[in-house]
């Protein structure tokens, strides 16, 4: 692997190059990891399972940041609970995403000129697989580049001959269960993907429409009723006009009859409780083949049902349609609905029957797939009954079995369940589990059928299987356990069902999350995770959603190019709060990256001093190498500890703990948080520069600090494994000890071999902030970093003052203390107070132009205490005081006391260095 120098260290390692690559490690390693079969589980192994199955992307699909999100998070899990010793399945695999795919193979025979009915249902199916076998595996080849440690030999597809036998099975079941049937009524249709499309798939979003008050005029001449409408196109297909029955004044109405305008026919005025006698003027029109309320209306006054539209979404001659004609006029005969709109109110103006039109923004629905306006249309199509097998779901929920992170989204799951309808699940397309249904025309007769029939069980007739195919999420709802071998009671279906966590983003919660657990209680018995953890949604800086047609997208592979995968994990899982969404900056990836290429880039440095070859201290003494030999931190004896030492094992232990209780409770931003700030700050900043001078030879120790640095830089990477796998391994197995080792295998830290001192942190953190008051003081002075100051304290007991006996070396390294005592504070100077009670003063008569410095600091003083002058005045103002808004009077007496306090400040520096 080339991640050395190409020369040979004493012991025989080749040290690590001076520059981190990722990209000449993360393949590599990648494929050394698959080959050991780090990733598949052993159902022979003892160690309790933990299973997650992964929400199978779209076959066709190219990776995007929202998988680079899901996925990491994914994987952070996976590889914390294979440290902790679980047998750990990731189980991977792809959708056949059915209209997507569809759409996509369709667009591509458009740019041939071609349309799927010229090639046929069977060549059509073909090339679609052509197609996902060209560019299927695709997306898991770039799981895999970001580091995804799926089990591939479990790798499943949504179509595959044992999926669609799962599929077969609960078709059937269900249908003898008598959960499917077929249902005349209104659906939600895509005029551009022509397929029905379940409530989910119809996706509500806000426009800005119009309220069209239109008039239809009374039968018999005697006036008119305005009913109120969004879609005057729709008008054609009014069976009747309905007022609620509670409606007094509009009693006498019902019963008469209005002459539909433009169509010219007589339709009656009904009453009917479901409308709302409060909206617009309380006439409603009824169009039960476009409505699905008036579908229910038309049925229980038993009118008839005309669409007025083709599949495509466009105006039909109803003659043709097979319908009484009449309704729609010749010039409206094949125009688009959004045309004819404008053409019906056209129509209706010249009759001078559009009463007025008012703006109203309204949800309408659109479909996932193409964004095209989702049309209601009267339609025969498949249905489950969901509430049987909703209930038992909700029972589960309430009883605990399953728990959503965050909970808000349990609530939605609740709200759903407890207003849950019935589930369309047949569509017209043909790329997908061909619907199970074979009817007999001879005896009239149809039955569902697990295997493939010949001829009809009845009369032994020819039969003709349904056109239609089953909807993609009534194969992806079967995921957790038709991948595991049902409905065969497999070895893996015992061992590995039911799973763990379920992770995914909101979105598909209805979709996906909430049909796995119908079906994962009705078919093998219960829940098919503990926990939903429900992430958030990757968006731009100025918070929308990435997407293809904002072009505000992020590439992973790029990310993965330019900064390494660890890169890319490493912002998602810091930006990743429970319940919050992740902000990255497509325009500035060094602004969202670039934080986690100069981590990796820290912990390269921390590894070659503390694993390496510790050239950077050795030019002094080299070490000898009986001397690099490898101590283990718990053979050390107490005794040889210093303060130093014993502080960074008690934080150690602390950050183990933190740690391991962020990634049990899903705050990633923290698991990853904690480790980061104690590699970057208390071991690199504090601890490595205070072990220098014993690394180097010039203080006694250095094994023992030798070992301490490498027990808490291996615990470190370890914790930091699940998120940054690949800059860990390299570095963890370069330390002492771990030569052929992994540490994908290697056990999560328990924090037990640390040792809690929390005197240790008290002693050391009061030498830490003696350290930086004598940098403040020396930034805050403009002492030149070459020039050695003297510092004294004072007001120390016992305890600081052993800390500052043990750290007396560091203290006045770091800070470049000529002197540090407790002789008094002599000449001029500044005086600092520390934490309890001790103060610091740092003499600076030597290090700096008193005359200048007290000339200065004499101006800013008496420009200030003008300033404050002036605020007082203003606030002694009742005037001001009385008439300016609260907050504004307070903010102005906050910043008088700022100024009071800095004026103070300022009198007490100048003192310190003696001014006049
Ligand atoms: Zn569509
Ligand atoms: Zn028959």
């Amino acid at each position: 692997m080339s991640v050395g120098t190409g020369k040979r260290e004493a012991n025989g390692r080749e040290p690590l190059a001076p520059q981190y690559d990722p990209s000449a490690i993360e393949p590599l390693l990648y494929a050394e990891w698959t080959a050991r079969g780090l990733f598949t589980p052993d159902p022979a192994s003892p160690a309790k399972p933990y299973v997650i199955v992964i929400p199978p992307p779209n076959v066709t699909a190219a990776l995007h940041m929202g998988h680079g999100l899901n996925n990491t998070v994914q994987d952070v899990l996976v590889r914390f609970e294979r440290m902790r010793g679980r047998d750990t399945l990731w189980l991977p695999g792809t959708d056949h995403a059915g209209i997507a795919t569809q759409n996509a193979v369709e667009k591509i025979l458009a740019a041939e000129g071609k349309t799927r009915f010229d090639l046929g249902r069977d060549a059509f199916v073909e090339r679609v697989w052509a197609h996902v076998r060209e560019t299927g595996s695709a997306i898991l080849d770039q799981l895999k580049a970001i580091g995804c440690s799926c089990d591939w030999t479990r790798t499943r597809f949504t179509l595959e001959p044992a999926m669609s036998r799962a599929v077969r099975e609960v078709f059937v079941r269900l249908w003898e269960d008598g959960l499917i049937y077929r249902g005349h009524r209104v659906i939600h249709w895509c005029p551009r993907c022509l397929t029905a499309l379940s409530d989910e798939e119809a996706e509500h979003s806000d426009v800005d429409g119009t309220l069209y008050h239109i008039r239809y005029p009374l039968a018999d001449g005697s006036g008119h009723v305005t009913v109120v409408t969004t879609r005057p196109e729709t008008m054609l297909g009014d069976v009747a006009v309905a007022v609620n029955p509670e409606d007094g004044s509009k009693r006498p109405l019902v019963g008469r009859e209005v002459l539909l305008p433009i169509a010219e026919i007589r339709i009656p005025i009904v009453a009917d409780e479901h409308v709302d006698a409060g909206f617009g003027s309380g006439f409603v029109k009824i169009t039960p083949a476009h409505d699905a309320d008036d579908f229910e209306v038309g049925r229980r006054h038993g009118l008839s049902a005309p669409l007025v539209m083709t599949e495509d979404g466009r105006m039909a001659d109803l003659a043709l349609e097979g319908q009484a004609g009449g309704r729609v006029p010749a010039p409206l005969f094949g125009m688009d609905r959004f045309e004819a709109r404008k053409k019906v109110l056209e129509l209706l103006k010249a009759r001078g029957l559009v009463e007025k039109t008012e703006p109203h923004r309204h949800a309408v629905r659109h479909c996932y797939r193409c964004d095209t306006v989702v049309e209601p249309r009267l339609s025969d199509q498949w249905f489950v009954k969901m509430k049987p097998l909703a209930e038992p779901a909700l029972a589960a929920y309430r009883a605990g079995e399953v728990t959503f992170i965050p909970q808000r989204r349990g609530d939605e799951f609740e709200q759903w369940l407890l207003n849950i309808r019935d589930w369309n699940i047949s569509r017209q397309i043909w790329w997908g589990h061909r619907i199970p249904v074979w009817y007999c025309d001879a005896c009239g007769t149809s039955k569902a059928y697990r295997e493939d029939p010949a001829r009809c069980g009845t009369c032994g007739g020819a039969l003709r299987q349904d056109e239609d195919v089953l909807d993609t999420w009534f194969s992806s709802w079967l995921w957790p356990f038709s991948t595991l071998g049902w409905p065969d009671q497999t070895a893996d279906l015992a061992r590995y069902y039911p799973g763990d966590v379920l992770v995914t983003a909101p979105e598909i919660l209805f979709f996906w999350v909430a049909r796995m657990i119908f079906a994962g209680l009705r078919f093998m018995g219960r829940v098919p995770f503990h926990t939903v953890y429900l992430h958030g949604t990757v968006r731009d800086t100025q918070h929308r959603k990435m997407s293809k047609s904002l072009g505000n997208g992020i590439d992973p592979l790029d990310v993965v190019r330019r900064y390494g995968a660890d890169a890319l994990r490493f912002a998602v899982t810091h930006g990743l709060a429970v319940g919050t969404d992740v902000v990255l900056d497509p325009h500035d990836l060094e602004a969202s990256f670039g934080s986690g290429r100069n981590f990796a880039n820290k912990l390269w440095n921390v590894g070659r001093l503390v694993g390496g070859s510790l050239e950077d201290v050795q030019e002094k003494k080299p070490l000898k190498v009986e001397e690099k030999r490898a101590l283990k931190v718990e053979a050390l004896d107490e005794r040889d500890l210093r303060l130093a030492d014993r502080w960074i094992l008690s934080r150690l232990e602390r950050v183990v703990r933190e740690t391991t209780g962020h990634l049990e409770t899903f705050r990633l931003n923290d698991a990853v948080g904690v480790p980061y700030h104690f590699l970057w700050d208390d071991f690199a900043d504090w601890y490595l520069e205070e072990i220098k001078p014993r690394l180097r030879g010039d203080e006694p120790g250095g094994e023992v600090a030798r070992a301490v640095a490498a027990h808490c830089f291996d615990t470190s990477l370890r914790l930091l494994h699940p998120v940054l796998p690949y800059i860990t391994e390299t570095l963890w197995r370069r330390l002492p000890g771990h030569a052929g080792d992994t540490i994908v295998t290697a056990p999560w830290p328990d924090g037990r071999t640390g040792r809690p001192d929390p005197g240790a942190e008290r002693g050391f953190s009061f030498a830490q902030a003696v350290v930086n008051a004598v940098r403040a003081v020396r930034a805050d002075y403009g002492v030149k970093p070459g020039q050695a100051v003297a510092a004294s304290l004072a007001g120390l007991t016992a305890d600081r003052r052993r800390a500052i006996e043990e750290e007396h070396a560091m203290i006045v390294r770091l800070a470049r203390l000529s002197r540090l005592d407790e002789s008094p504070a002599e000449g001029a100077g500044a005086h600092v107070v520390l934490p309890d009670n001790a103060a610091l003063f740092v003499a600076l008569g030597d290090a700096i132009d008193v005359t200048r410095e007290c000339a200065r600091l004499g101006e800013e003083q008496a420009r200030l205490a003008k300033q404050l002058e002036a605020l007082r005045a203003k606030l002694a103002n009742q005037g001001f005081t009385s008439k300016a808004p609260a907050d504004v009077v307070e903010r102005e007496r906050e910043k008088a006391r700022e100024w009071s306090d800095k004026v103070a400040a300022l009198a007490a520096k100048l003192k310190a260095l003696g001014c006049e």
